[in-house]
């Protein structure tokens, strides 16, 4: 098991979650954040940290693509411990639908 960060992220980035992960798994893309599943013990500190409920455990249903999304991109993306300042306008994209067209696969900046 693993926790997974899903589509309500794209865009927002609030970095909330980064701080609490006991073992650093979070990587940084240039538009959202995702989980290493290897590196993920499973605690569950960081789902309700997140301001966009972006976390899933991925027992919830269909998450299986999203699992997929956040096991590719850790491989290549840096990792990220510390929370930097969220887009200006991550509160305007907080739970908008349809937001995986606006995925970018580029990397972030990381620590
Ligand atoms: S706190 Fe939530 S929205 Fe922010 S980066 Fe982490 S997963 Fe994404
Ligand atoms: S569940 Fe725990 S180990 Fe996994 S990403 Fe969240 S804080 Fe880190």
């Amino acid at each position: 098991m693993t926790y997974v960060v899903t589509e309500n992220c794209i865009k927002c980035k609030y970095m909330d979650c980064v701080e609490v992960c006991p073992v650093d798994c979070f990587y940084e893309g240039e538009n959202m954040l995702v989980i290493h599943p290897d590196e993920c013990i499973d605690c569950g500190v960081c789902e309700p940290e997140c301001p966009a409920e972006a976390i899933k455990p991925d027992t919830e249903r269909s998450l299986e693509d999203w699992l997929k999304l956040n096991a590719d991109y850790a491989k290549s993306w840096p990792n990220i411990t510390q929370k930097r300042d969220a887009p200006p306008d991550a509160k305007e994209w907080d739970g908008k639908p349809d937001k995986l067209k606006l995925f970018s696969a580029e990397p972030g900046d990381g620590d």
